[in-house]
């Protein structure tokens, strides 16, 4: 196991830190069962903020990880890359944190998982039905694969006559 960095978010935030590092998708529990292989790590920064007040944290998130196409159900390689800013709210100001709201609201913590953080952002990028572009996907590579050898045939047949 690893450890994982726990921050107070509000000082994290007031003291305008940062904190980085990768990890391994296949520490990541909860997203490994949406993927088609645990293979894969995401490169994550957190940085700490405070504008007018408010404390924010900002997360930039890259990577790879493996979804699995819905239309040839191959592996799909899925690029991650996410930059989110998230308030960090407490008392009150959570319970009126809109949901409309540009911004979305996070529960301030004296002891805020961040690899946990990392990896709901991760989850909530996810498209829900991924599939291959064409001309990539296997179906669709196979199908034309097929036609080839056809038109392959066909000329050898010409060729004999
Ligand atoms: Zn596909």
């Amino acid at each position: 196991m690893f450890a994982r960095p726990l921050i107070d978010s509000l000082e994290f935030a007031r003291k305008g830190r940062t904190l980085n590092g990768e990890i391994a998708v296949s520490d990541l529990a909860r997203m490994v069962e949406l993927l088609a292989s645990s293979e894969g790590s995401i490169r994550y920064t957190v940085s700490g903020m405070q504008v007018d007040g408010k404390s924010f944290l900002l997360l930039d998130l890259s990577g790879i990880c493996h979804l699995r196409c819905q239309r040839c159900l191959d592996d799909l390689t899925y690029p991650v890359g996410i930059a989110s800013r998230l308030q960090l709210l407490e008392g009150e100001d959570l319970l009126q944190d809109d949901e409309s709201d540009e911004i979305d609201g996070i529960e301030a913590s004296r002891e805020l998982d961040v690899i946990g953080l990392v990896e709901e952002e991760v989850i909530l990028s996810l498209p829900f039905a991924p599939r291959h572009d064409e001309g990539v996907c296997e179906l669709a590579t196979k199908g034309s694969g097929k036609a080839d050898d056809r038109f392959g045939m066909l000329a050898q047949l010409k060729n004999k006559f």
